[in-house]
């Protein structure tokens, strides 16, 4: 007897619910659309769709940064990834943001202990350009904004890693 074949709908698991049929798996867990989403984007009407270069380093991103993390801390939730010019310019982006090229994201921090882990998981076993934990606030009484963390897919990574990244 045959095996029924699968439904045609990719059932994530991560979310328990189906994916839109023009979104993109760019690794195990990862989809293009949560590297993409944006509360602001989507309030502005600003169109945030990648290019297929951009596509490509946020594909490096998930394999080399965010696949270990969530391998090793459960699921993890993305603040921020890919922004147009337009849209980094809207959230205060650095002009030269890596952002702009889908080889940055922003991960959710539930308490500085939380990012004091992941930072320390990226910095002692991944490859990394930048790892920066953003601080809001005073430096020693600030709180964890987020945790910042690029990953270059055309140059040599640089390591370079901050824990008390002051951000306004
Ligand atoms: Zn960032």
């Amino acid at each position: 007897m045959q095996n029924t074949p699968p439904p045609m709908e990719y059932v994530c698991k991560e979310h328990s619910s189906a994916h839109d049929p023009s979104d993109v798996q760019l690794s195990e867990h990862f989809w293009l659309s949560e590297l993409t989403k944006s509360g602001t984007a989507e309030r502005l009407g600003i169109d945030n769709t990648p290019d297929i270069e951009d596509i490509e380093s946020l594909q490096s991103l998930c394999i080399h940064i965010l696949e270990p993390l969530r391998r090793r801390f459960g699921v993890i939730k993305i603040t921020s990834g890919y922004r147009c010019p337009l849209l980094n310019e809207k959230v205060n982006g650095s002009r030269t943001s890596q952002h702009l090229k889908g080889q940055a994201v922003d991960i959710f921090i539930s308490s500085n202990e939380v990012a004091m882990k992941y930072f320390r998981f990226i910095v002692e076993n991944l490859d990394f350009d930048q790892v920066l934990l953003e601080i809001k606030g005073g430096r020693y009484t600030g709180k964890v904004h987020c945790l910042h963390v690029s990953y270059n897919n055309e140059d040599v990574n640089r390591r370079i890693a901050i824990s008390d990244y002051k951000v306004k």
